[in-house]
Formats: structure tokens, C-alpha cells, sequence
């Protein structure tokens, strides 16, 4: 119950929270509604859930709606008529008044207040259906902004008492969306919110009640107008910087700290490239890429697609020290050549370590600047790569092709 509501008294009392609530409702929806863009925000201003509140820009609109009868104004305002002393909502069948006698009212408790009296026609102290569609739409709303996961149109349905059909119809008639889109909004509003809480962008993905990191950024892109760390303000000294994208092997993730890369993720979806990274550091402070970073993200996508131009940004290799020497040996491995695992344990004085050579190739966290993919099974076949044996091949081949 709103503060309204609770001071209301005597007859009007539970008609006044009533009212009261259902126009917070409607303020409610329509704060949500300006989040979103396009076709569906002026869908909603076209069902008036966005004219909420007299002003004298309203008044138009208001007039508008009177003389259309326009039922989804109904329980955004009331009208009152000079000459009869009576008040009506917007829809009231009754004949139609002339503009100069006619004023606005928020509730009805305001018209009954400044002396107008009920119509008998339109009954606009009373409970419309359509202000009892708008309490169900409204109590949908808080059952969506709740909710872990968006539910489902069924749920929903179901918890209100309606068919899904009608449901969909009576809440898209409130809101001037839909219940799904109602969700994203909503969600997207949390993305704004979490993000600026939040420790972590990955926290704030879930947070925010995403499975799929792949799906946030997909969201958080429209729902900030920036990317993710552009939003959050100041981060730790252990921050690292990292964005995902397409390069011509798939999805491809790049993260760095302040000392230089930490890692290049292949893969064929950005979302389990993102958990990737978090797994392989689970104590850092992941923040989605910024604008300085995408210049090292195009050279790094550069890299990929001409492995052979050569790699110029610093490295921030994080291993033990057995690993750090495996994988200096492979950035030794010139382009177009590929070399055994026996090979590289014989290069670090270690000609017996050939499996922990390989171990140490399968934890490189940073592909293709670290050319792990070079390395191949002592009779020459490809061996597992951690990205896929696909992609190997077709580095190996890219590169050899540019030898030629
Ligand atoms: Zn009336």
C-alpha cells in the first residue's frame, strides 16, 4: 500500500489505495517503457501509459482521448463537465461535453473533491475492468521484476487466472508491450543497476539474471549506449580488460591486464569463451573491453587472420615456472614450421618431460601469439589443440601458405 493509500479514509479509503496503486503501476510501466526504443515506445505512448501526471502538455492528449472515447485512458484520468456538475472517464458513452466546460482530473477522489459528482453512466467511482486488468498487469510486472528467470507467458497467465491468450492481450492493452518485452526491459534496467553495484561484469551478468553472458552483451550494448566497463567507474590493480568478437576462426575473446595480454580465447561461442576466462582466472577483476581496447582487439584479430605480420603487444604470461619456459619456446617457433613435443622438451633441457611438455601447451591461455598450435605429435599428425583440431589445421595451413 502506498502512503496514499494509507491515509485515505471512510468510503473512499479502498478505493483511493486502489486508484493510487494502479496509477503507480502505470507510472511504474511507463519508467520501464522509456528504457526501451523505437517502434515499441511510441506504441506505448500511443496507449497513454507514458501521459501519466496533468500537465498542461497533457491536456491535448486528454482532450484527444475524451473525444475518442478512449478507453485506455481509462484510470489515467477523469474529466469533469462544467454545465452538469458530473465527472466521467475518458471511455463514458455519454454526450459529449464542449471543451471549455470540461476539465482534468488525476483521480476521482480529486474531480469528487472539487464538487463533481459520479456519473451514473460510467460509474468512475467504481472499479472499472479495465483498472482491474491494470492491477493483474501491474501485480505481473512485480512478478517479472522478481523473478530469477523471466517466466513464462503460461506462468503468468496462469498466477493472474486468465488464458494465455487473454492474458497476452490484457497486458499488451496496460503496457503497450508484451510480457517478454516487458522481461527484457526489465532486464536490461537490472543491467544498468548491477553493473554500477557490482564487482565484476561476469558478477553482474548474473546478477542481472542472465544464464548467457553471450545474451548480456547482446543487451548490455542497448540497454547502456557503452560498453560494460566504459560504465563502471574506477577498478583494482588486478583488473583485467577483455571483449569478444569475430575473428575468421570463430568467436574469439582477448583479455589484458595492465602488463600486457593475459589470454586468447578461440571458440565457436563468445558466452563459453567469457566462463573460459573466468575459470582461468578466477581471482581477477574481468571488465568488458572498452574503446582503448579494441585497437588491441583488432590487432590481435589482425594476428589471426595474418599470423605471419608478427605480434608487437607486451604479453602478460601467468604460469609456473616450467610453463613460462614451455611456452618461450613456442613463441620461438618461427611461423610455417611446426616442431614435436620432444622437440620443445629437448629445447628447454628437458628431453624427458615431453608429457608435461604437452600439459604445458594445453594450459596456454593466449592462442596464437603463444603458437602452441605449431606443435604437432612426433609423427607429424595433428595432436589435440585446445581450441579445436579444426582450427589448428587451418593455422598451420594459413601459415604455411604464407611461406611460400
Ligand atoms: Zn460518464
Amino acid at each position: 500500500m502506498t502512503a496514499r493509500g494509507r491515509l485515505a479514509i471512510g468510503r473512499s479509503a479502498h478505493f483511493s489505495e486502489f486508484e493510487s496503486k494502479e496509477r503507480s503501476a502505470r507510472r511504474a510501466v511507463a519508467a520501464y517503457l522509456e528504457g526501451m526504443t523505437g517502434s515499441k515506445t511510441a506504441k506505448a505512448r500511443k496507449a497513454g501509459v507514458l501521459t501519466a501526471g496533468l500537465g498542461p502538455a497533457s491536456e491535448a492528449a486528454y482532450w484527444a482521448a475524451v473525444t475518442t472515447r478512449d478507453g485506455r485512458f481509462d484510470g489515467t484520468f477523469y474529466y469533469s463537465v462544467a454545465t452538469t456538475g458530473v465527472y466521467c472517464r475518458p471511455s463514458c458513452a455519454a454526450r459529449r461535453a464542449n471543451r471549455e466546460n470540461v476539465a482534468f482530473h488525476a483521480t476521482a477522489a480529486d474531480a469528487e473533491a472539487a464538487g463533481f459528482r459520479a456519473c451514473k453512466r460510467c460509474k468512475p467511482d467504481q472499479v472499472s475492468l479495465g483498472a482491474q486488468h491494470a492491477n493483474t498487469v501491474a501485480d505481473a510486472c512485480r512478478f517479472i521484476e522478481a523473478a530469477e528467470t523471466p517466466p513464462s507467458l503460461h506462468d503468468l497467465a496462469q498466477r493472474a487466472g486468465f488464458s494465455p491468450f487473454h492474458f497476452h492481450r490484457i497486458f499488451k492493452a496496460a503496457t503497450g508491450v508484451t510480457p517478454k518485452a516487458y522481461a527484457a526491459a526489465h532486464r536490461r534496467k537490472r543491467v544498468r543497476d548491477t553493473l554500477s553495484q557490482s564487482r565484476t561484469v561476469t558478477e553482474a551478468i548474473h546478477d542481472a539474471g542472465f544464464n548467457s553472458s553471450g545474451r548480456f552483451y547482446a543487451d548490455s550494448a542497448a540497454a547502456l549506449g557503452m560498453t560494460a566497463s566504459d560504465f563502471r567507474a574506477g577498478g583494482a590493480a588486478t583488473d583485467m580488460r577483455f571483449a569478444v568478437g569475430e575473428c575468421s576462426l570463430g568467436a574469439i575473446l582477448v583479455a589484458a591486464s595492465a602488463k600486457g595480454i593475459t589470454a586468447i580465447l578461440l571458440g565457436d561461442d563468445a558466452e563459453a569463451l567469457v566462463h573460459d576466462l573466468e575459470d582461468r582466472f578466477p581471482n581477477a577483476t574481468l571488465i568488458g573491453g572498452d574503446r582503448a581496447f579494441e585497437d588491441v582487439m583488432a590487432k590481435v584479430v589482425g594476428l589471426v587472420d595474418a599470423p605471419r605480420s608478427g605480434f608487437d603487444l607486451p604479453l602478460d604470461l601467468r604460469g609456473t615456472a616450467f610453463q613460462h619456459r614451455v611456452w618461450e619456446a613456442l613463441r620461438a617457433i618461427p611461423a610455417g614450421t611446426t616442431v614435436t613435443y620432444s622437440e620443445i622438451a629437448e629445447r628447454i633441457g628437458m628431453p624427458k618431460a615431453v608429457r608435461a611438455v604437452a600439459s604445458a601447451c594445453a594450459a596456454n591461455k593466449i592462442a596464437i601469439a603463444i603458437p602452441c598450435h605449431r606443435v604437432v605429435r612426433n609423427d607429424g599428425s595433428l595432436s589435440g589443440y585446445r581450441w579445436g583440431v579444426e582450427r589448428k589445421r587451418t593455422l598451420i595451413a594459413r601459415e604455411a601458405e604464407g611461406t611460400r
